[in-house]
Parts: C-alpha cells; sequence; structure tokens
C-alpha cells in the first residue's frame, strides 16, 4: 500500500493531527513546524507527542514530514536572516527528537545577488552547525522550482549541498513533482529518464519523500503554483504513472494540493484507486 497523505494543520497538536490522518486514509502527513510568516512555536507538549507515537505505532503509520517554515532564507545576504534560519531550525531539529525517526523538510533558499556559490556556502555551513549525528531525524533539501533565485532547482545544487554536508545519514531529497516540473524536468514524458538523472546526480538512496502536486504551468515555467491531481499540466496519467515509478512507490507521498480536508479525503482515494498492486 503507498505512503500516502497531505499537508495538515498542526494548531491542535501531533495526536489530532495522526487522528485526521487516519479519518481521511492517509497513512502519512506533513505539517508546519511553526506558523511559516510569525516563526512563533507553541510549547511542545510532550504528553501530546507521546500519545501521537503510541497512536501512530498501532494505526501503522509511515514516516511524517515536518516543513520548516518558507520565509526562512538559510542562505540570505543579511547575517540576521540567516542566525534566524539558524535559531528556528535548530529549536525545530531539537523538538523533532520527541518524535523520533521521522523527517524534517526545508527550502534551501534563495541567494539573491549572491550567486549560487556562496549560497550553497552558507547552507552548508547551517547544516553543519545544526545536524548532530546522534539525532533521529533525517533533513531534506526540497526540489525547487527555480522562481528568482531559489538554490534546488537542479539536481546539481542539492548533490554539491549533500557532498559537503559532514553527516551524510541526516541529510537526503525530497522532491516535489509540482516544483521539478517547473523547474523544467520533464517527469509527464520521460519520467524514467528523470529519475535515471535523479540517481546518476544525487543517488536515489538520498531520496526520501516525494510531494505530490499537479502544477498550475507548463514545464520550466520557474513559477511554482500548485493545482488539484488530474487538473493541471503534469495530468492524471503522468501522476498515475508517477506514484507506481519504482523510485516513488514506497516513499511517503504528501499532497498540497489547494484542498480542504474533503479534497484531500477525495484525492487520496483517487490516488489509491490508481495504486497498481
Ligand atoms: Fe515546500
Ligand atoms: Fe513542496
Ligand atoms: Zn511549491
Amino acid at each position: 500500500m503507498l505512503t500516502l497523505g497531505c499537508h495538515l494543520s498542526a494548531s491542535k497538536g501531533f495526536l489530532s493531527m495522526g487522528k485526521e490522518a487516519v479519518s481521511i486514509g492517509a497513512n502519512t502527513f506533513q505539517f508546519f513546524t511553526r506558523n511559516p510568516r510569525g516563526f512563533k512555536g507553541k510549547d511542545l507538549d510532550l504528553e501530546d507527542c507521546k500519545a501521537f507515537v503510541e497512536f501512530w505505532t498501532e494505526n501503522n503509520g509511515g514516516k511524517i514530514v515536518a516543513h520548516a517554515p518558507y520565509t526562512l532564507n538559510a542562505c540570505s545576504a543579511d547575517e540576521r536572516t540567516r542566525e534566524l534560519a539558524h535559531m528556528i531550525m535548530s529549536d525545530d531539529l531539537a523538538r523533532m527528537e520527541h518524535i523520533p525517526g521521522n523527517y524534517y523538510n526545508f527550502h534551501p533558499g534563495s541567494h539573491v545577488k549572491q550567486g549560487v556559490e556562496i549560497g550553497i556556502n552558507y547552507i552548508v555551513d547551517l547544516l553543519n552547525e545544526i545536524i548532530k549525528p546522534e539525532q533521529k531525524t533525517t533533513v531534506l533539501l526540497e526540489t525547487m522550482a527555480g522562481k528568482g533565485s531559489e538554490i534546488g532547482r537542479t539536481f546539481e545544487e542539492l548533490k554539491t549541498i549533500i557532498d559537503r554536508v559532514e553527516c551524510k545519514e541526516k541529510i537526503g531529497v525530497c522532491l516535489d513533482s509540482c516544483h521539478v516540473f517547473d523547474g523544467g524536468y520533464d517527469i509527464v514524458n520521460h519520467l524514467d529518464e528523470v529519475f535515471e538523472e535523479f540517481d546518476k546526480v544525487i543517488g536515489l538512496q538520498n531520496l526520501y519523500a516525494i510531494h505530490l502536486n499537479d502544477s498550475k504551468n507548463p514545464l520550466g515555467s520557474h513559477k511554482d503554483r500548485h493545482e488539484l491531481i488530474g487538473k493541471g499540466n503534469i495530468g492524471l496519467q503522468a501522476i498515475t504513472s508517477f506514484i507506481n515509478h519504482a523510485a516513488v512507490k514506497s516513499l511517503p507521498i504528501i499532497l498540497e494540493t489547494p484542498n480542504d480536508i474533503e479534497g484531500y479525503k477525495k484525492e487520496i482515494e483517487l490516488l489509491r484507486s490508481l495504486e497498481k498492486k
């Protein structure tokens, strides 16, 4: 069975997210570690974490994905902005130890006018400071659409970062179907070739999770606008091949489509019906 779920609101805590996921047929989910705009994190409720871990194990839940606030910029030219990213990400990782063995996904950042090389240096420095060899969480770099000066549009950029992270077993990639398509990787007509390239450049053993979104815009548009499954430029046929691809089918697959909870439930049902057994 596919490990499939969607992005959920974290406002009521972990146990509540776990129950909501199960109620819509999901066996994974994603959540923001804190308000993506405000940065403020609630105090961690350890009882809630414990109750969630128990509930999730009983229900055979898969690995879940925490998403860092997307407003962070680990490679900003501004030192205070970089320090904020450092502070928040290390605090998030400390919290994640209470729901051990899961994933922490973040957007590598935008180099603005500094250039890719300097941007990557900042990201690598930050990761080497915050990733501890004994931590139970794997940090994931998200593939980006290449909007503005976003780092992480090409597999090569992600590979350069991974190569320089000291703790190799705690770093990996989360591939976003809308982002790679917007970034110019043709998963509609050349799905096998895209994954062959991923394997050649980064290595499929470094792929840990998937964001599954259709795209409002055509291939290579660098826009990053998610669309409902089957309603965008990727389309249902390509998405069916995608979720059944050997590189994808055993990973946690997270929907980030423009939906309410009912809509997510329907998309999960649809995708489960398209799984080739
Ligand atoms: Fe994201
Ligand atoms: Fe995403
Ligand atoms: Zn996106």
